[in-house]
């Protein structure tokens, strides 16, 4: 029997009044459950190319299909996006000139997968997928992670396009390391969804910081860092100077805060002041980095938050695809 038509069965019957009175524990799960019906299903995403990227996943999850096929399918179309120059294909290279992939995704079993300094495949998620579904293990980098990627059948092609050749050109100039914060040198795509069965998975796909050290690896294919689900709870993913991200265990942190009762934004708000102040301790200057996070919890309440003003994301429900600015700390 449906909860509902079962509430209104045992209340005509004056059952419900019985168990209210007899165990209260008992009515707090009921009362519980009628205020939490979850909002589902919903997608949400880093950036204003989250929108795109929502629209293909919601392909999927309004069909009834897996949040993890969704937020798969809809990271890749950012990452085959020539124009977005921080994730995939076209993004900006390391200071070596090699544009090298980091990407992770998780699922509602708490199943992973990851690669790191991938080089020459356009779809770094999707191997991780592979990663995650075909390999005893759960993290591939460099070479070893283009050799699993052709052996698994990924074509093997050129990311670096000639608008970044010419700009890496321009930087070699000065060779000046300085990420900009919010301009497009370090735009990572993070989703994170809840389908309409109630499972929770997520995805994160990025090349990285521009001009980064060759070999470096940031947050974004880091579970607990760039990313983490735990279907009981909820799911969050991180943009941003990923070193910061990584030294917190960010996602992980506002996953385990959601646990501790907070809500989405509540959570995303404190794993923010964390960084910050490991920030401020390590005497480093707040305004040159950026942090986001959003978060998504069971009942498909949504957060976001971020160091500085700049950071928006996109949320896809069943009423529409809309872009936020995130709310900020300094
Ligand atoms: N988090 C990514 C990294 O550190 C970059 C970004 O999202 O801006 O590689």
């Amino acid at each position: 029997m449906q909860m509902n038509t079962r509430r209104k069965f045992l209340k005509s019957a004056g059952i419900l009044t019985g168990i209210l009175a007899l165990n209260p524990v008992k009515a707090a799960e009921i009362v519980t459950a009628r205020k939490k019906k979850p909002h589902k299903p919903i997608v949400l995403s880093t950036w204003k190319f989250g929108l795109e990227a929502n629209r293909e996943a919601w392909k999927i999850l309004s069909e009834k299909g897996r949040a993890l096929d969704a937020v798969e399918k809809g990271v890749r179309v950012v990452e085959d996006n020539p124009q977005e120059r921080s994730v995939g294909y076209g993004g900006r290279p390391d200071r070596d000139g090699k544009v090298t992939l980091d990407a992770c995704i998780m699922d509602e079993n708490a199943n992973i997968g990851s690669v790191a300094s991938l080089e020459h495949i356009k779809n770094p998620v999707s191997v991780a997928r592979a990663v995650m579904e075909k390999t005893p293990h759960v993290m591939l980098v460099g070479e070893g992670a283009l050799k699993f990627a052709l052996l698994e059948g990924f074509e093997k092609q050129n990311l670096l396009t000639p608008e970044s050749e010419k700009e890496w050109k321009e930087w070699l100039k000065t060779s000046h390391y300085q990420p900009v914060v919010n301009i497009e040198n370090h735009d990572t795509i993070g989703m994170i969804a809840l389908d309409a069965s109630g499972n929770l998975s997520g995805a994160c796909t990025t090349s990285g910081m521009a001009y980064k050290m060759h070999g470096r690896v940031g947050d974004s294919p880091i579970i607990g860092a760039g990313l983490y689900v735990d279907n009981e709870i909820g799911a969050a993913t991180a943009t941003g100077h990923g070193e910061e991200v990584i030294r917190t265990c960010g996602t992980h942190l506002v996953v385990e805060l959601m646990r501790n009762g907070k809500t989405p934004q509540q959570a995303c708000e404190e794993a923010v002041k964390r960084i910050h102040r490991f920030i401020v301790q390590r005497h480093k200057n707040p305004r040159e980095l950026q942090i986001g996070f959003i978060a998504l919890n069971k009942h498909g309440e949504t957060g976001a938050f971020c160091l500085q003003s700049g950071f928006n994301y996109a949320v896809h429900d069943e009423t529409s695809n809309q872009l936020f600015d995130a709310k900020f700390l300094i």
